[in-house]
């Protein structure tokens, strides 16, 4: 019956009605992962099945009921190494789970591996994991899309019911689009960022990778909620993100930025034309809108990420976490360990922001990057005034080419236009399959205000029905 290709939900349904076990989940999933995984790549490491079998066993009464989830390489996991896709933490075992994943545990899920992904999750391909690149289960010959391309492309190939992501600028969201699955960014503060290798502590946030709508919804209530560990995270009455799924979306503003859309062409246009047709269906309006301040997004992305990035990055000294590269001198022990341990995306972003951080230069860099992330939040701010959502593509194109922009790092940047804005205004994100383009999956971005996500998986379900039918 091929259970694996089944969203969460629905075997919950059937193994709560014993029309199924959750073994034959486990072993559906095992026989694709036996198939596929030899060219998908999609695992850092994976759990025995045996393992699984028996702890579905032992969690069967848990409303989870011992299912498996994939969890992204910068997640902490006490069973399994988390490396980050780095040399450097290449046999890094920690020592505790991170919340999200104890908090999954602790609902009767299982982990069933650890997903492949930039290193360190810098990247919007996967080809910088200092392993080996997953590919696009559509398109072999294509990048998953990154950072968390192993967690998306583990869900679009079923060698995994759901994974967790995390999303910086994008890593959930366009590797979401681009292998034809969804993924939501919640706000920043939803989720407990505890356990959660850093990137750029301003912008970083846990989020659901899953095959439908609803199976967001579902794990973000397992997930969702403050959490001692993380001062961040927020103090707020957790809803039911599934309560409002199926209801309709009659009157909803809906509104599209000029700044978005005015470069599409061909069948990118036509996929958001295809959008507004489908809402207009719904009963939506679409309105015309301004966020004057996009084109300045990027730049003050990679300058404030890199240089949250260069600071955060200092722990990895050769002193903890992991291997030493020299014993000669400390100054010699960090620089060699540094040297080895680090690929060049993450050294190029450590240089970035230690030149922007300097003194002399921070003012002018990284100063001015936050002078233009507040002008960004005032965007959006001024835009929730007249709409309850903002709809884009997710990434400017669909999945491009293994090899194709890795000499080219600003083409690579470029990528993340359209979700990079709503990282820096904090505000949660959902990219759900809005058709095709060439023949590729191509992402759907709405974006709502802040803890917004009710409504908003409510507006991303219906067009999710919309568009299926
Ligand atoms: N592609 C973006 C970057 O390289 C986003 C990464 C992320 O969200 N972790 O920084």
């Amino acid at each position: 019956m091929h259970l694996n290709t089944k969203p969460l939900h629905e075997l919950l349904d059937l193994i709560n009605k014993r029309e199924i076990h959750p073994r034959e989940v486990i072993a559906d999933l095992y026989r694709a992962i036996a198939e596929r995984e030899n060219y998908i790549r999609a695992y850092i490491s994976l759990a025995p099945q045996e393992r699984l079998l028996e702890e579905a066993e032992r969690l069967r009464d848990k409303p989870l009921r011992g299912l498996p989830i994939a969890v992204k390489d910068n997640i902490s996991t006490r069973e399994f190494k988390t490396t980050c896709a780095s040399r450097f933490l290449e046999s890094f075992q920690p020592v505790f789970d991170a919340t999200v994943v104890h908090r999954l545990k602790a609902a009767g899920a299982t982990i069933l591996g650890k997903t492949n992904l930039d290193e360190f999750a810098m990247g919007s391909s996967g080809e910088n994991s200092a392993f080996f690149p997953t590919r696009n289960p559509h398109d072999l010959e294509r990048v998953p899309g990154g950072s968390s391309g192993g967690s998306a492309a583990a869900v679009a190939a079923h060698e995994a019911i759901c994974a967790l992501g995390s999303d910086t600028g994008g890593s959930i969201r366009q590797p979401a689009a681009f292998c034809g699955i969804v993924g939501l960014k919640p706000t920043y503060g939803l989720i407990s960022r505890y356990g959660l290798v850093a990137f750029a502590s301003s912008l970083d946030q846990i989020g659901p990778m899953t095959k439908d709508v609803r199976d967001c919804a579902l794990l973000l209530n397992y997930i969702a909620g403050r959490d001692p560990h993380d001062s961040t995270s927020v103090e707020r009455p957790c809803a039911d993100y599934t309560q409002e799924l199926g209801q309709e979306i009659k009157g909803f503003r809906v509104g599209l930025p000029k700044e978005y859309v005015a470069d599409l062409s061909g069948p990118a246009k036509a996929c958001v034309e295809s959008w507004e047709k489908h809402l207009r269906a719904l009963g939506a309006e679409i309105v015309e809108l301004s966020l004057p301040h996009t084109k300045y997004a990027i730049p003050a992305y990679y300058l404030i990420s890199s240089s949250e990035a260069s600071a955060n990055l200092a722990r990895f000294d050769g002193v903890r976490y992991t291997k030493r590269a020299s014993n000669d001198s400390v100054e010699a022990m960090f620089s060699e360990s540094r040297d080895k341990g680090f690929g060049p995306e993450v050294k190029r972003r450590i240089m970035i922001g230690t030149y922007a951080l300097s003194a002399g230069y921070y003012e002018a860099w990284y100063g001015k990057a936050q002078r233009v992330r507040a002008l960004i939040r005032e965007d959006f701010a001024s835009a929730f005034k007249r709409v309850d959502m903002i709809l884009s593509p997710t990434s400017p194109t669909p999945a491009f080419k293994l090899g194709e922009r890795v000499s080219d790092p600003l083409a690579m940047y470029l990528s993340d236009i359209f979700t990079v804005p709503a990282s820096l205004a904090g505000l949660p994100a959902i990219s759900i399959p809005g058709g095709t383009v060439d023949g590729l999956p191509f992402g759907l971005q709405l974006i709502a205000d802040q803890f917004q996500e009710a409504r908003l998986l409510r507006a991303a379900y219906a067009l999710e029905q919309e568009i299926k039918s």
